[in-house]
């Protein structure tokens, strides 16, 4: 038996004796986003209710989860070896099955608990290059977390309804999602993916890339998700108006020592050229395998951008420049595919089709 409602935020939480009772008979579904960065649960008839970095920090000798989300995160590079902190999900499909798995129970158990007579159906956002071993890990995983049920979308299309493109008209719908693991671009007409290709650059590449330069030419060794802060801070993929710089702190590689660096936004900018650059290469890759007609519904209509890599400052900017298309961003990058997933759930009759076979 699965388990019922509980966790949520105040607004949406029912308490009252008929609600919990309701929810028991017939708990709401779910819809995911299980990103190798983030994982996002949308529940039926409430919106987001979870979004939470993809990693746990597990105790090496017991294998027992110490935590998961953001706190397993802000735990990253200061544990002993004790301690490992994951990232189950790698290039958006689960590397570690048994972590993932720990990952989404204790994801689900913010949702519910208690018990119910149903267990819960949930859609699932998948790359759409998966593979068919991969398709079964996340429905094994969802399964062993106690959904009763599991369907599978593929993320560019959840992306396409997340930014509420036309994806069942005869029009070409160009997507372009980058995520943490990977970028994906694909073309969507008529309800199906006509065209999807998927690159492993994306945000994580930046922020290896940022670390890589700063060793190079700093001799320092900055921590990863401190390389990530930097981004978030002073990255652009174009300068923008007065230069500006950011303070960053490592290892001085040659005296072991701390040390704290300024770093401009001309160098981050600089570093993070080599991700940049196989990103507008795997879009033009796109437009040179789309037919005519699809070539002009995309210089008509543009390119849509998600994920939470389109947030870099400047990105649409460049793109658009490098490839002479408009670029429109997602107003909600970072959510914009469990929306979209999520929209599938409220109208499982009409987009029911959507969901790819197993
Ligand atoms: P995934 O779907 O793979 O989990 P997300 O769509 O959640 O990935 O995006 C995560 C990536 O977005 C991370 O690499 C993160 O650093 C990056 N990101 C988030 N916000 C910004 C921002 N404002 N500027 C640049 N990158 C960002
Ligand atoms: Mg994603």
């Amino acid at each position: 038996m699965a388990t019922a409602v509980a966790n949520l935020p105040a607004l949406v939480r029912h308490n009252s004796f008929l609600s919990r009772v309701r929810s028991m008979l017939a708990p709401a579904d779910l819809a995911m986003d299980l990103g190798t960065a983030n994982t996002l649960i949308y529940l039926s008839g409430f919106g987001i209710v979870v979004n939470e970095p993809s990693m746990v920090a597990i105790e090496e000798a017991s294998g027992t989860p110490l935590a998961v989300g953001s706190e397993a995160k802000r735990m990253f590079g200061k544990t002993s070896q004790a301690i490992r902190c994951v990232r189950p999900m790698k290039d958006g499909v689960i590397a570690d099955f048994a972590i993932s798995t720990v990952m989404i129970k204790h994801m689900l158990a913010r949702v519910y608990s208690g018990w119910a007579l149903r267990r819960p159906r949930i859609v699932i956002g998948v790359p759409p290059e998966i593979t068919q071993v991969e398709k079964r890990a996340v429905i094994d995983a969802a399964l062993a977390s106690g959904c009763g049920k599991v369907l599978l979308v593929e993320e560019p299309m959840a992306a396409a309804l997340g930014l509420e493109l036309p994806i069942n008209k005869a029009v070409g719908n160009v997507v372009v999602d980058v995520g943490g693991g990977t970028t994906d671009v694909a073309v969507i007409c008529m309800n199906s993916t006509i065209y999807s290709h998927s690159i492993r650059v994306a945000g994580d590449e930046m922020d290896e890339a940022i670390q890589r330069a700063v060793q190079r030419s700093f001799g320092v060794l900055i921590g990863i998700f401190e390389a990530e802060r930097i981004k978030l801070l002073a990255g652009s993929a174009v300068p923008f108006g007065q230069p500006r710089s950011v303070s960053a702190f490592g290892r001085d590689l040659a005296t072991g020592r701390p040390r704290q660096i300024e770093i401009s936004d001309e160098f981050i900018r600089g570093s993070l050229e080599d991700p940049i650059s196989a990103i507008v290469a795997s879009i033009s890759t796109a437009l040179e395998q789309t037919g005519p007609e699809i070539a002009h519904d995309i210089a008509a209509r543009g390119i849509y951008l998600a994920g939470g890599g389109s947030l870099l400052k400047g990105l649409s900017l460049r793109l658009e420049r490098e490839t002479g298309i408009r670029f429109h961003r997602a107003h909600d990058p970072l959510s914009c595919v469990v929306r979209g997933v999520g929209k599938i759930l409220e109208d499982m009759n009409g987009l029911r089709t959507l969901c790819i076979a197993q």
